[in-house]
């Protein structure tokens, strides 16, 4: 068992830092505050392979581990939790979609432009009356002899405005259930796809998250993902693998909520003395220390049993729910060790709080992940 990085790995994770520190953080407040998706990035993105960051090469991808992944990730969400959120949702929802189970031409066509960040991807499964139920989604897709003729309505589709492709999960035989989805790519331009309302969020603000919808929306066989009636079990192995992004997602968080914490009770003077002098406060630092270690080696961990083709499942889930209410009592406290200083948006804490609650509900809430665990453990 080996603890460290590799010159590699730290290599990469010194790269993505120096880079969101000088071409991230400045923009952070703005893009926040303005909702704007920062397609000015992008190209930067790309050209660090962290549009592509797991995919093979002959794809445009850039061919790391899962474990460079969550560097990846964390040393983006360190700054902007919300650029790392588009990032590990176009990496690790459409793109790891069509990289796992598309045709050779579907990668070369959609992967392809995706991984070199050409193309920004969107993933919908979501509707508004099937969230943690996905299963009773309403949208169909039917096969009219030649096509097939998506309807339905997404929601919270991360990069529905500002995705050049959507993966869609539609019903095709609503009496098979569970063997009953199927998946679609359907590209932006196609007739009947639409990018309904923008949303207005808490936080995340910079990542682009709205309605899609689909009236009518004919799409060749060809575009059919995975075998038909498969795009259900697909996104499942799909959503586990995403969830060590949203672990490290987390994780990144926290860490930069606490080193926004520390360097803050360093520099405040209470009654005499510097704010971290005090046990009150060490002891909220010291707890957060601890508890973004251990998320860290949880998320490691199920980035290797990745990396070794081992069953993910229940890792997974453990990585996501331990380092995402980590990172929510990391942001808490680094709120509080601030003061008043943490309510105004002079200091980053503040936006790491909004930012931090969307990770206990996206891709699967606390209480999804508690569900997922105790089924391995009781079947
Ligand atoms: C910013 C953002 C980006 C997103 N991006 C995407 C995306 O790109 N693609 C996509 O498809 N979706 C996306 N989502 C949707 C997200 O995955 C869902 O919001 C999430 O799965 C929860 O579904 P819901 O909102 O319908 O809540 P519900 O499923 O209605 O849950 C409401 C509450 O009930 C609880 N609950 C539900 N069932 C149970 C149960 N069996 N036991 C105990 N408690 C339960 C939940 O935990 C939650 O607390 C995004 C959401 C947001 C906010």
């Amino acid at each position: 068992m080996d603890f460290t990085l590799s010159s590699d790995q730290q290599i990469l994770k010194r790269a993505v830092r120096e880079f969101a520190e000088a071409e991230i953080r400045p923009h952070v407040l703005e893009w926040d505050e303005a909702q704007h998706f920062p397609h000015e990035i992008v190209p930067k993105l790309a050209a660090l392979g962290l549009m592509g960051i797991e995919f093979p090469e002959e794809y445009g991808g850039a061919g790391m581990a899962a474990v460079d992944y969550c560097i990846c990730i964390e040393e983006l969400a360190r700054v902007c939790p919300a650029v790392a959120l588009s990032v590990a949702a176009h990496n690790g929802l459409c793109a790891a979609h069509i990289a796992a189970v598309g045709t050779p031409e579907q990668k070369r066509t959609y992967l392809t432009p995706l991984a070199r960040g050409d193309w920004i991807g969107a993933w919908a499964l979501t509707e508004s009356t099937s969230g943690s139920d996905a299963l009773s989604m309403r949208t169909t897709a039917t096969f009219d002899g030649s096509h097939w003729v998506l309807n339905g309505s997404k929601v919270f589709c991360t990069h529905g405005t500002v995705g050049h492709v959507v993966v869609v999960m539609a019903v095709t035989d609503r009496t098979k259930s569970s063997k009953g989805v199927s998946a679609f790519i359907v590209p932006r331009g196609t007739p009947g796809l639409e990018a309904g309302k923008k949303e207005n969020k808490l936080g995340m603000r910079a990542s682009d998250t709205s309605e899609v919808r689909l009236v009518d929306c004919r799409v060749p066989p060809s575009q059919l993902l995975g075998a038909e009636g498969q795009g259900f079990v697909d996104t499942m192995a799909v959503l586990d693998r995403g969830r060590i992004g949203i672990a490290a997602l987390s994780v990144g968080l926290a860490q930069g909520a606490h080193e926004a914490a520390l360097t803050y009770a360093r520099q405040r003077v209470a009654f005499g003395k510097s704010i971290a002098s005090y046990q009150g406060i060490q002891w909220k630092l010291a707890d957060a220390a601890t508890e973004i270690e251990a998320a860290r080696l949880l998320t490691y961990r199920a980035a290797c049993a990745k990396d070794a083709g081992e069953p993910l499942t229940l890792v997974a889930s453990m990585a996501k729910l331990y380092a995402s209410e980590t990172a929510v009592r990391v942001a808490e406290a680094g709120v509080q060790i601030h003061g008043g200083y943490g309510f105004v948006k002079d200091y980053p804490a503040e936006k790491f709080y909004r930012d931090v609650k969307l990770l206990t509900i996206g891709e699967g809430t606390s209480e999804i992940q508690r569900l997922i665990i105790a089924r391995q453990l009781t079947s």
